[in-house]
């Protein structure tokens, strides 16, 4: 049956829902969104995620400090929150810790995992707690709701296609640390270095969108823009158009050449685990908008592109040339980008 690089994290994902069956009348949305949703009668419709982090796989305990890994786990669970332009309501946590860590790296993560859901208004509820074998793992359910969530499937022709904050430190982060983890402790990489221990899930931005009914579609960016925006493409039944020089990229700190990342010019289309929102706008709005966010003191948002009729992603060049992107974003079985 060949191993799981064959099927893919994609292929996998795709047998679930085969598996999964009809759900219940209750379920809005099953698998294939940011987050599973619920219609209980209630005037909001509730939102539930999971999310997992494994050792040596998302984080490195030589590269961020334990109470660090539960932190960007949380915020990166409570992102997909954002995604459906929801409010988080409560965190589950899941732990698997080998029994021979650290008693104090074992209560920071979990500190991690407490204080970030205090801080974004989703206190930790539950959990469960086990024993694992040679590598860390933390699974995050993080519980929501929203009046109308915003799907991936509502992106229709005409809208624009509206970023908040700007891509690529994810995997600027990453590259330095790859040469020199300590390089990214050093003053010029403090924003960097923000981003990847302690990354904003765009919650504030989803709560003042949510109150007008111009987004009609959105996705957090876990697996890198290009790959994300697919999804959103795909569950539309649209084609995004999206214009490369206008991606907003993360400022690259100046580094000595060896410690410097070396990226390709479209690293800020892959770059994944940037935890920002792609959002298909009505074309009239995105003005007001992004003056909203602006008002708020909230991320800014710029115009990458549009949605047209169609299937796919086609990325454009300033003159308009089309660009091909052969690998595309993250996938977990391939344990490469496609
Ligand atoms: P995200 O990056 O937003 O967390 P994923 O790419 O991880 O989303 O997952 C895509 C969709 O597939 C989600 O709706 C998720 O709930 C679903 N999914 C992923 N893994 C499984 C699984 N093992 N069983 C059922 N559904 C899954
Ligand atoms: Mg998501």
């Amino acid at each position: 049956m060949g191993s799981l690089k064959d099927l893919g994290e994609f292929g996998f994902i795709a047998r679930a829902l085969e598996m999964a069956g009809r759900p219940p009348r209750e379920v809005i949305r099953a698998i294939g969104d940011d987050c599973a949703v619920l219609d209980l009668g209630g005037p909001e419709q509730v939102l539930v995620t999971t999310d997992a982090v494994v050792e040596g796989r998302h984080f490195r305990l030589d590269w961020m400090s334990p109470f660090e890994v539960g932190q960007r786990a949380t915020a990166g669970a409570l992102s997909d929150i954002a995604a459906m332009g929801g409010r988080p309501l409560a965190c589950l946590a899941t732990f698997a810790i080998p029994p021979a860590t650290d008693t104090t790296v074992a209560l920071e993560l979990l500190r991690g995992v407490a204080q970030t859901g205090a801080r974004y208004a989703a206190p930790l509820i539950g959990g469960d707690t086990v024993s694992g074998q040679e590598a860390l793992m933390l699974d995050l359910v993080v519980v929501g709701r929203a009046r109308t969530p915003w799907l991936r499937s509502g992106a229709r022709p005409g809208d624009v296609l509206l970023l908040t904050g700007c891509l690529g430190g994810a995997a600027a982060a990453l590259e330095i640390l790859m040469k020199q983890p300590a390089a990214l402790r050093w003053p010029q990489c403090a924003g960097l270095l923000q981003r990847m221990v302690d990354p904003t899930p765009r919650l504030a931005e989803a709560a003042v969108l949510a109150q007008t009914p111009d987004v009609h579609a959105a996705i957090d960016i876990s697996d890198g823009l290009l790959q994300d925006a697919g999804h959103m493409a795909r569950a539309s039944g649209v084609r995004l158009e999206i214009r490369l020089p206008q991606i907003p990229a993360a400022p690259l700190p100046s580094l000595p050449a060896d410690t410097s990342p070396n990226l390709p010019a479209w690293y800020a289309a892959t770059s994944g685990e940037e935890y920002e929102l792609l959002l298909a706008v009505t074309p009239e709005a995105a003005g007001e908008l992004s003056a909203m966010l602006e008002r708020a003191g909230l991320a800014p948002t710029t115009i990458i592109g549009s949605v047209l009729p169609g299937e796919g992603v086609t990325l454009l060049e300033e003159d308009g040339r089309t660009v091909t992107v052969e690998q595309g974003g993250w996938d977990h079985f391939r344990s490469t980008h496609r």
